[in-house]
């Protein structure tokens, strides 16, 4: 099988990263019998930078030919001014609006090595592995009206919340299928103690969990849920909520594992690839750390395991994407740390000779099947 991936490293340490994570999937593909074919386009900051816009059409186009997106980070000082005509940021909007990429993925794993990187007590943390699923194309950051108006009062504002049943049940549906390829159980976030759309996300999911007995179901308050991550983030498994909820709580949940340049994710759509699986769009989550870029001082892990997801979601190759996640966590277990991650007695090393580490790794151990 070959499979078209469309490879955005974007700006900053992006392709300091991605490069990584290519790389990786070279390995899986000499080992594992796949050919990836790697196209490469330019977008974000670099792009405005190359051709006066942040995605150009012609980049749009290869996305939705691909079977997958590997995408890096974008935007910097560079590109801040809020009254430029373009934003780097646009690129990555129009790629989720454009490709229907409406279920962000979060996997939230805490690795025992690093359970001293978190600020949370190693006991609360140890064990934790849960995947949050964040509806990314409705709600508060998609509804109309939205703008600001002067009366004769003075200034007043104005956002609307706003989803259909159809957003809902795709969120809702996507996630008891992820809980029952896991641990099933699925925890719906929402406020329906206040909010009318709440009330219809609790309603839809209610309504899908009957049809989906084999999976536990629950609802919890955002609220409370804010609370339980940070007390018995070990009890949950599949957590699916509303965009604003979902920004909020993947923040928090990050700290779980200790450093953002651990995180991958991948965002989904309904339409399939040329495998019969989901075409997604794999990043991690971490910015562009202008701070650090070009220094050889990021950690490509998030990239990397933004790749194993990749393979996960988009090719069902589930055996492979461990194959990586268990070569990450030997690299990890030998010692092994970017500076993000820095402790005492630690083996300090940069960002490619982590990628090579794990590399190595995967040509010494076999995939797992
Ligand atoms: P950031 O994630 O880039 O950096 C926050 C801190 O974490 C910095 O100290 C940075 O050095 C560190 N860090 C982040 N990733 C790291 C890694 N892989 N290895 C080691 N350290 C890492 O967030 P920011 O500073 O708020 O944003 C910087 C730029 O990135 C801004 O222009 C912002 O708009 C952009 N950004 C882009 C995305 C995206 O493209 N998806 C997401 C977030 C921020």
């Amino acid at each position: 099988m070959t499979y078209k991936v469309l490879v955005l490293k974007g700006d900053g340490i992006g392709p300091e990263v991605v490069s990584e994570a290519v790389q990786v999937l070279k390995v899986v593909a000499r080992r594992c019998g796949v050919d990836f074919n790697f196209e490469e386009a330019i977008v974000g900051g670099a792009a405005i930078d190359a051709y006066g816009v942040p995605l150009r059409p012609e980049t749009l186009k290869l996305a939705t030919e691909s079977d997958a997106v590997l995408f890096g980070a974008v935007g910097g000082p560079k590109w801040d001014d809020p009254r430029a005509a373009h934003r780097p940021e646009q690129a990555l909007l129009t790629l989720r609006k454009e490709l229907g990429l409406y279920a962000n993925l979060r996997p939230v794993k805490t690795m025992k090595e690093l359970a001293s990187a978190s600020p949370l007590k190693p006991e609360v943390i140890n064990g934790t592995d849960l995947l949050v699923l964040r509806e990314l194309t409705g709600g508060l950051y998609y509804g109309k009206p939205s703008e600001r108006r002067t009366t004769e009062k003075g200034r007043e504002a104005v956002d609307t919340c706003f989803y259909t049943e159809e957003e809902i049940a795709r969120a809702v549906r996507l996630g008891f299928e992820l809980a029952r390829a896991r641990r099933k159980r699925l925890t719906l976030v929402d406020k329906a103690n206040i909010l009318s759309t709440s009330r219809l996300w609790r309603e839809v999911a209610t309504e899908i969990s009957q049809q989906n007995k084999d999976v536990a179901f629950e609802t919890v308050l955002v609220d409370a849920m804010a609370m339980h991550l940070l007390q018995r983030p070990k009890d949950f498994d599949v957590i699916v909520t509303e965009n604003m909820f979902g920004d909020i709580l993947t923040d928090e949940a990050s700290l779980l594992a200790g450093s953002m340049g651990l995180l991958p994710s991948a965002s989904l759509g309904e339409e399939l690839n040329s495998a019969g699986y989901r075409i997604g769009l794999y990043e991690p989550i971490h910015g562009t750390a202008p701070d650090i870029a070009g220094r050889d001082r990021a950690n490509p892990l998030a990239a990397i395991l933004s790749a194993a997801m990749m393979l996960e979601y988009s090719f069902g190759m589930r055996a492979e994407a461990e194959w990586i996640e268990n070569a990450v966590a030997a690299v990890l277990r030998e010692g092994y740390r970017t500076p993000d991650l820095a402790s005492p007695g630690a083996k300090i090393v940069g960002c490619k000779a982590m990628g090579r580490l794990v590399r190595e790794h995967l040509e010494r151990m076999e995939p797992e099947s």
